[in-house]
């Protein structure tokens, strides 16, 4: 053995920000102002905080419940349980009240941490969630005066009170579980994915690269990406690390308020879904002289395919260079990123050409691996054109789901992911839709969201939503659900046409629905599942069929 084998433990890298950085801040947004503290206070709570989960009884593996905002004490809870031991348990908030239940219970978290503004949500589980031995209540300005039903409510500031600032980290095997997240559950329950230390920390060390996330402890960062959401995209973690300036937005999640904060706190790197940009530019568009993004210069997009012209508005009028990410909770989340150059010879490219490569899913992070299948687990062609089922295998990809193994997302060591998408001779991984909303027209596929990207181009039209509709002939049909800006008119007759200069006429939608919105996932992602349901209840036909 000639080099130490050091345990590839989260608790060797997360006081590593506080150390060399203790002065900078994480910050977090309250109803009049900002809440300001230092790397060196955020690290002496997170371990204040270990030292009260373990005298509450959590031991190393037990599952801690955060029903939390992102917020510096969410922060703490993450340095927290990654440094004990403990599995960091992140409940989605948007869930509903019986997926809420199923995961709470299935995970069996022992002792929730949870901001009180959302403590009513929480309470609707009185009763339902036996194991839950107590709730740690964390306040925000407005919410001291809280009060509950559910067992055994501590005031997070009381709890953590008078405990030691320091907690010698435990020397836990490299590969125990450090969080667990589990999927929205498009279909069936919610299944849990389980993240490791050795996981997590090859994850954060390869987000950091210049090719990837291009964190540095320089940067000001501000997650809006839910903490409870894929662990942050991984932000927390690479943060602590480097020590980077936080800051975090809570429960301030309209655009207003997100822009008038990452302004006010030169935040210069910032990470969410496309939904939360479109809404970014629609409000500058309004009022651009209300806004100086001058330190903004990077914003990590992902978790859906951020429409091109949205990548393009973003730098042709603040500047700011759009990353694009593909990843998924079962990938820890990033698998592969896109950037604007990412080798020399992209340097000599038109800028035109360099964002056809931003809008593409990207290159994968190394260590990871990813190819495109037939039904039959045959390897296809890199060429840029075949389509197939997207697998993907490496250090930080699930290998099963938690307490609910499910053998057939996986073939032989591979994830499947559930995407389908070609690779191009350049190695760029180009999604071309989730198998389960791809349209099937006529043993022929198209692409909702290459669809969907192409219509929001045409100005006036602000969201597409695409979706296939049963066809006795064609087997399916897609038809477009269409949000237009305020005041725009544009007639169907325009949308069409516009399709047309990009996509063949059988793949053109069947028919335009105006919508007054979109509905989202608990991820903010568009829903179809929740579209096709309401066009069924609403006896929807397409026009041929009527
Ligand atoms: P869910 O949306 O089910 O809660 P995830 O947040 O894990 O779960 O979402 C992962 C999925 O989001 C991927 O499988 C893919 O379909 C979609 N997705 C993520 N990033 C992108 C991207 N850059 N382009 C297109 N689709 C994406």
């Amino acid at each position: 053995m000639a080099m130490q084998r050091t345990p590839l433990l989260m608790s060797n890298i997360i006081d590593r920000g506080a150390r060399v950085a203790p002065n900078e801040e994480v910050v977090t947004l309250t109803e009049s102002g900002v809440r300001r503290q230092s790397y060196k206070e955020t690290r002496d709570r997170a371990h204040q905080l270990a030292h009260a989960l373990a005298g509450a009884g959590i031991g190393i593996g037990d599952r801690v419940g955060t029903f939390m905002w992102n917020g510096s004490r969410h922060l703490e809870a993450y340095h927290a349980c990654a440094g004990m031991g403990a599995v960091l348990h992140t409940l989605n908030i948007r869930l509903s009240e019986r997926d809420l239940e199923y995961i709470i219970n299935h995970a069996e978290d022992q002792l929730i941490i949870v901001d009180a503004d959302i403590l009513p949500l929480l309470e609707k589980m009185q009763g339902k969630i036996p194991q839950v031995r107590q709730v740690i209540v964390a306040t925000e300005e407005g919410f001291e005066g809280w009060s509950t039903k559910l067992p055994n409510a501590v005031d997070y500031e009381t709890f953590i009170a008078g405990q030691p600032t320091t907690y010698e980290w435990p020397q836990i095997d490299e590969n125990s579980p450090l969080g667990l997240c589990y999927t929205s559950g498009t279909t069936g329950n919610p299944k849990g994915v389980e993240y490791e230390h050795r996981s997590q920390y090859l994850h954060t060390m390869a987000q950091g690269m210049t090719d990837a996330m291009g964190l540095s402890g320089a940067d000001t960062v501000c997650g809006v990406v839910p903490m409870f959401h894929a662990m942050g995209w991984g932000v927390p973690w690479a943060a602590l690390m480097l020590g980077c300036k936080q800051v975090m937005p809570h429960r301030f999640m309209d655009p207003a308020r997100l822009m008038e904060l990452m302004v006010a706190e030169g935040v210069t790197l910032s990470a969410g879904v496309p939904t939360i940009w479109q809404g970014v530019k629609s409000l500058y568009e309004a009022n651009p002289d209300a806004y100086d993004f001058s330190s903004l210069s990077r914003l990590t997009c992902g978790g859906s395919a951020p429409p091109p012209s949205l990548i393009r508005w973003f730098w042709d009028t603040l500047g700011v260079e759009m990353i694009h990410g593909w990843g998924m909770t079962e990938t820890s989340p990033l698998a592969t990123l896109s950037r604007r150059v990412m080798k020399r010879s992209q340097l000599d490219i038109s800028e035109d050409e360099q964002f056809e490569n931003v809008a593409k899913a990207g290159q994968l992070m190394p260590g990871l691996e990813v190819d495109i299948f037939d039904e039959n687990f045959n390897r296809l062609p890199h060429d840029g054109e075949t389509v197939g089922e997207i697998l993907i295998r490496g250090p930080w990809i699930c290998s099963e789901y938690f307490n609910n193994p499910q053998p057939d997302k996986f073939h032989e060591g591979w994830l499947i992911t559930g995407d389908v998408g070609k690779i191009d001779p350049e190695e760029y991984l180009i999604i071309a839709d989730r198998s389960k909303d791809l349209v099937k027209s006529g043993g022929e596929w198209i692409s909702s969201v290459d669809l969907e990207n192409h219509i929001v181009g045409l100005a006036g039209v602000a969201q597409a939503c695409v979706v296939a509709q049963p066809h006795p002939k064609w087997d399916e049909r897609p038809i477009a659900l269409v949000v237009l800006g305020a005041g725009a008119e544009v007639s169907t007759e325009q949308i069409l046409d516009h399709c047309e200069t990009a996509f063949a006429k059988w793949q053109l939608p069947d028919d335009v629905l105006y919508v007054d919105s979109i509905p989202l996932t608990s991820t903010g992602k568009m829903d179809k599942k929740i579209v096709r349901a309401d066009l069924a209840a609403q006896g929807y036909q397409l026009p041929s069929l009527r």
